[in-house]
């Protein structure tokens, strides 16, 4: 059985326990790896590597950093069909989604921040009549990056390129559902050339290693992405010792259609919103809000597209859902379906797990869900399901679309339809979500701030923002 290990100080190492969890192949049931059961012992080995590698990693020219990177991602798009193989085997999620999004966007996200080092500048004030400031940015020190488990490399990336280009130093743990691929890079990073300590990888439990991470008196910032319910706990560890925090956390994001939408955009597009990665990216939009003009005609045409989905063996390329991440996560989703009839909700299509034929048939498959019949307020349209699962919904007026969109806790992200540039940008405005997709979903410029609103998150994630975020400030006055 394949073993995963820590990458601490350069090297590929045992957990000190010699402790490993079982990791499973989702579409199969069946372990398939192990995955270090890493202590804050693993932890402390990181974190001292990472303070040795700090003062000279930091003092790094941007432009050697940027060939290291550089590297990485070649490295990354090099290996690109075994990376997505294996992202694929550990996550549940298709092959086809993995090759044409997860690992490009792993490599684009490394490439993207390999130059942004070079291009990041300080400000100055310059004040005419007596006095000069300059405002410069010194890496924070060493840095804690932790990942959830949908978008395994893509997102562990998206943390760790902009810490190692603003010249932190790094120890990052990955999901214990999904360890592979962070593995597998922990070697490119070797090959690469990445100097020792620079980056270390610890794989583990989040109430233990990643605990022990946001503990260490010696981690100065920490980048998390995961549920809300972690963040508020790791918010309540990492406060009081005043430590920078990003947390970016759940969604529950409407998907508002108005009757002057492209109809088939619409309806095409919300397909992709709801059910791409079996519904397990923060962003998709699981609340639809449909005017009611054309809410007949939309739901049926939504309902069409859901059953022509292929849900089966992620493997396959024809397939269009996978498996789901873990059993305890279906039967989590699944019940929500139980809610969502004891709510008053009927299911128009879906409803029920999936056994499949073959290598699959232990594997945690369901069909995608379409729910209509509810309000706004039931806890089916308030809580976060992580699933092939949405509710569809009328709507009369503009004011009432936007007043549904705001009704929950979250405030991630929104779609809107709409032919209507006015009421494109007068809707967008008042939608409180940090990030806006007028006519589009996912469509993603790395330069952009990413990042949720009230219990969505603290802080953004992407261009600047993340190197603001991994660096700290100093303004020195000279007096003329
Ligand atoms: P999770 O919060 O359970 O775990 C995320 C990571 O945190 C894992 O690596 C886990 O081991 C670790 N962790 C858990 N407890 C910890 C603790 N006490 N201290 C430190 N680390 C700890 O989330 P998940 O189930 O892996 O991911 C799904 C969630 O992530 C969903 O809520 C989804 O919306 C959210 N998510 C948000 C974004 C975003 O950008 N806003 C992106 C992807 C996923």
């Amino acid at each position: 059985m394949q073993k995963i290990v820590n990458y601490i100080n350069g090297k590929l190492i045992e957990p000190l326990s010699g402790q490993f969890l079982e990791n499973i192949n989702p579409a199969e049931g069946k372990v398939y790896s192990l995955v270090p059961d890493s202590t804050a012992d693993d932890v402390q080995l990181a974190v001292e590597a990472a303070q040795k590698a700090f003062p000279a990693w930091s003092k790094t020219a941007a432009e050697e950093r940027t060939k290291i990177l550089w590297k990485i991602a070649d490295l990354i798009e090099r290996d690109l069909d075994q990376l997505a193989l294996a992202e694929s085997i550990d996550n549940g999620k298709t092959i086809s989604l993995a090759k044409s999004l997860d690992i490009p966007r792993a490599a684009s996200n490394i490439r993207f921040y390999a130059t942004a080092a070079q291009h990041f500048a300080s400000e100055a004030h310059v004040n005419e009549e007596d006095s000069v400031n300059y405002t410069t940015r010194f890496p924070i020190g060493v840095v804690g990056c932790i990942s959830p488990w949908n978008l395994p490399l893509y997102l562990f990336t998206w943390k760790i390129a902009p810490a190692l280009a603003a010249g932190c130093t790094v120890v990052g743990k990955p999901s214990e559902l999904t360890p592979m691929t962070a593995y597998l890079f922990s070697k490119l990073c070797m090959e690469a050339g990445l100097p020792a300590g620079v980056l270390n990888i610890v794989h583990g439990l989040g109430g233990k290693a990643g605990q022990a991470i946001i503990e260490h008196p010696a981690v100065t910032a920490i980048s998390f992405t995961g549920g809300t319910v972690t963040g508020k706990k790791i918010a309540a560890t990492a406060a009081p010792m005043f430590k920078k925090l990003s947390l970016e956390l759940g969604g529950k994001n409407p998907n508002l259609v108005f009757a002057d939408c492209d109809f088939d955009q619409a309806v095409k597009n919300s397909i992709r919103s709801s059910f791409t990665n079996q519904g397990e990216i923060c962003l998709c939009g699981s609340r639809i809000f449909v005017e009611h003009s054309i809410y007949d005609r939309f739901t049926e045409a939504f309902v069409k597209q859901t059953k022509a989905l292929v849900v089966g063996d992620p493997l396959q390329e024809a397939t269009n859902l996978g498996a789901l991440v873990s059993e305890m996560h279906m039967k989590k989703v699944m019940g929500y379906l139980t809610l969502a009839q004891q709510e008053g909700g009927k299911i128009l299509t879906g409803g029920h797990a999936l056994k499949l034929e073959g290598h699959c048939a232990q594997g945690y498959f369901m069909e995608p869900t379409v729910i209509v019949g509810l309000d706004e307020k039931c806890r089916t349209n308030q809580e976060e399901i992580f699933g092939p699962v949405v509710t569809i919904m009328p709507f009369d007026t503009e004011e009432q679309a936007i007043a549904y969109a705001n009704s929950t806790p979250y405030g991630l992200s929104a779609t809107l339809w709409t032919e209507n540039l006015k009421r494109a940008h007068r809707v967008a405005h008042q939608v409180k979500s940090g990030i806006i997709w007028i006519n589009c979903w996912l469509h993603r410029d790395l330069r952009t701030p990413f990042g949720g609103m009230k219990q969505s998150g603290v802080g953004r994630e992407g261009g600047w923002e993340a190197l603001r975020f991994f660096t700290e400030l100093k303004n020195v006055c000279v007096k003329l």
